[in-house]
């Protein structure tokens, strides 16, 4: 199976990068792609154990695909949650386009 580490660093650019390229104004049919696309994702992510977990907080956090604020402050969260199950540092979600999207001013 795949380095779970390097999977999840790859795989958070990757839906990071999908929040930061998602239109500020989706259309019905572009939230409906999003969710089908997230839920999709949960099942198939290839570390299993994550992948449950994963399933289980979009149960209890149904995905939030109104506008790129929105998911981009949903994934933020639900990145925070993996970071607290592993004791890793939270991030503050206000900063999330400046991490994904703008970039850095300093
Ligand atoms: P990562 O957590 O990979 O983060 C990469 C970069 O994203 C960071 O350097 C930081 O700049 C930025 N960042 C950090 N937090 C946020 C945030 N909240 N919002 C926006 N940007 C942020 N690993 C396990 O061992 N067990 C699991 O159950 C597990 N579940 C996972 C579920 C999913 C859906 C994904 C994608 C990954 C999962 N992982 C799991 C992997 C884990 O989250 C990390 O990717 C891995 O441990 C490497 O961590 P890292 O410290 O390099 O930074």
């Amino acid at each position: 199976p795949p380095d779970v580490e390097q999977l999840g660093r790859s795989t958070w650019t990757l839906l990071h990068s999908i929040a930061a390229t998602y239109p500020p104004t989706p259309t019905p049919k572009e939230q409906a792609d999003l969710k089908s696309f997230m839920h999709l994702f949960s099942k198939l992510y290839p570390c299993w154990v994550c992948a449950e977990d994963f399933q289980a907080y979009l149960r209890k956090q149904e995905v939030r695909t109104r506008s790129r604020d929105e998911f981009g402050n949903w994934l933020c969260e639900a990145h925070n949650e993996v970071n607290r199950k592993l004791g890793k540092p939270t991030f503050d979600c206000s900063k999330w386009e400046e991490r994904w999207r703008t970039g850095w001013k300093d």
